[in-house]
C-alpha cells in the first residue's frame, strides 16, 4: 500500500482579535494512504499545487459570529474546483483573476477578480465619465476593479498603502491618480483633493475611517458596493471605527449595497467568459503576484494580508 506524508496547517484555537499567530494555527504532518480501498466512494485525492490566501479566511477564524460576515470555519470542509490547465492562463494568474478559491462547498467561495467584476459592472455599473474610487487598490480586488472601471471610460483613483503601490497602479493598471493613505492621514482632505467632482462609485474594500471620509464626497444617486471592510478584521466590532455620517445616504440618495460573490454564483460563467476575453485581448493586465513558497509559508502569508507589504494577489505556491 502507498502511504505519502501530507503537511496540513489546522486551527488549533479561535482567534478572536489581532493577528492570528502559532497560537491559532499549527502545522502538522498527517499520513494518507493513497490505495484506492482507502478512499471514500464519491471521493477522490488531490495534490495541491497553489493555495489562495484571502482576507476573509481571517473572519473565519474568530470563534464569534457576531459583527461578522462570514459563519466559522468547521471541520473537514473544503472545496475543490478542477481548472483546465490548457487555458492557456498560468496557473497562478487563474487564482488571480478567474479562480473560485476557498475552503468551504457553501456560498462562501471568494475570488478576487470575481468580487471586483461582481462590484463594478453589475452593482456599480457606472457610465463613462463616472468617478470611482477605489480602497485597498493594489490588492488582488483593487488591481482588477480599477481596470475594469477603466475599460468603462471611468475616472479611476485608488488609495493604498505605499509610495512603490501608488506608483504601480497609475503605471502599470492605469489608475488615473492614486494616494498613499499612510502619508495622506486626512482622507478627507485628500478625497475634496483628488476628486473636485465628487464620487460617484465608491469600491470599499476597507471600511472604517475611509468609508466615513468617502460618504463626505459621494455626489447624488452615488453607488457604494461595499465588498470589504479589512481595517475591521482584527478587531471586536465595538472596538472598530464608526461611520457617523450615514445621513449623506439619505439627501444624496445614495445606493450603498453589502454583497457576497458567493451570491452571485449564478454569474459566475459570464464572468470568467469575459475576463478570459480581457485577459487573451490585453485589455486587463494579470495582476501582480505575491508569491510565497511552501506550505510553511500559510501563516506568515496570512498575516502579510494586515499590513502594506504585499503587492497584489498573495499566494502560496506548495510544491
Ligand atoms: P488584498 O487587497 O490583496 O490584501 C489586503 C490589503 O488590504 C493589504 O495588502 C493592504 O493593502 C490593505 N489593508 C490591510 N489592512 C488595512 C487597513 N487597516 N486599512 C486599510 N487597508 C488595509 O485583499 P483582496 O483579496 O483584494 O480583498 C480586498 C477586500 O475585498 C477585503 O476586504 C476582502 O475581505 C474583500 N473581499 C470580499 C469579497 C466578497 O464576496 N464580498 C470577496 C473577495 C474579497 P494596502 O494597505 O497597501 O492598501
Amino acid at each position: 500500500m502507498e502511504e505519502v506524508e501530507s503537511r496540513e496547517w489546522y486551527l488549533a484555537a479561535y482567534a478572536a482579535e489581532g493577528v492570528p499567530t502559532s497560537d491559532h494555527l499549527k502545522l502538522r504532518t498527517v499520513t494518507l494512504s493513497l490505495s484506492p480501498d482507502s478512499i471514500p466512494e464519491q471521493h477522490v485525492i488531490l495534490e495541491i499545487l497553489f493555495i489562495s490566501v484571502e482576507p476573509y479566511l481571517r473572519s473565519r477564524i474568530t470563534g464569534r459570529e457576531d459583527g461578522l460576515y462570514s459563519p466559522q470555519f468547521n471541520l473537514d470542509e473544503f472545496v475543490a474546483r478542477r481548472i483546465d490547465p490548457n487555458n492557456g492562463i498560468p496557473l497562478p494568474e487563474y487564482i488571480s483573476s478567474i479562480a473560485v478559491t476557498g475552503l468551504s462547498r457553501s456560498s462562501n467561495q471568494r475570488v478576487p477578480g470575481f468580487a471586483a467584476w461582481v462590484g463594478i459592472e453589475l452593482l456599480a455599473d457606472p457610465k463613462p465619465g463616472s468617478n470611482v474610487f477605489i480602497s485597498a487598490a493594489a490588492g488582488a480586488v483593487g488591481m482588477c476593479a480599477g481596470q475594469l472601471a477603466k475599460l468603462r471610460g471611468c475616472r479611476v483613483i485608488g488609495s493604498t498603502g505605499s509610495d512603490e503601490k501608488v506608483r504601480l497602479i497609475k503605471e502599470e493598471f492605469g489608475y488615473d491618480d492614486a494616494f498613499n493613505y499612510h502619508t495622506e492621514t486626512n482622507f478627507d482632505a485628500a478625497l475634496s483633493k483628488y476628486f473636485p467632482n465628487g464620487i460617484d462609485v465608491y469600491l470599499d474594500n476597507v471600511g472604517g475611517e475611509m468609508l466615513e471620509a468617502a460618504l463626505n464626497h459621494v455626489n447624488k444617486h452615488a453607488k457604494v458596493p461595499l465588498c470589504g471592510m479589512i481595517s475591521g478584521y482584527n478587531k471586536v466590532w465595538t472596538e472598530r471605527e464608526g461611520v457617523r455620517n450615514l445621513l449623506n445616504l439619505i439627501g444624496k440618495e445614495v445606493n450603498m449595497q453589502g454583497f457576497m460573490v458567493g451570491s452571485y454564483v449564478h454569474r459566475f460563467g459570464d464572468f470568467a467568459t469575459e475576463m478570459e476575453s480581457h485577459l487573451k485581448q490585453g485589455k486587463i493586465g494579470y495582476s501582480k503576484l505575491k508569491i510565497f513558497h511552501g506550505i510553511e509559508t500559510f501563516l506568515e502569508s496570512l498575516g502579510s494580508l494586515f499590513t502594506s507589504s504585499n503587492v497584489g494577489k498573495v499566494v502560496i505556491q506548495v510544491k
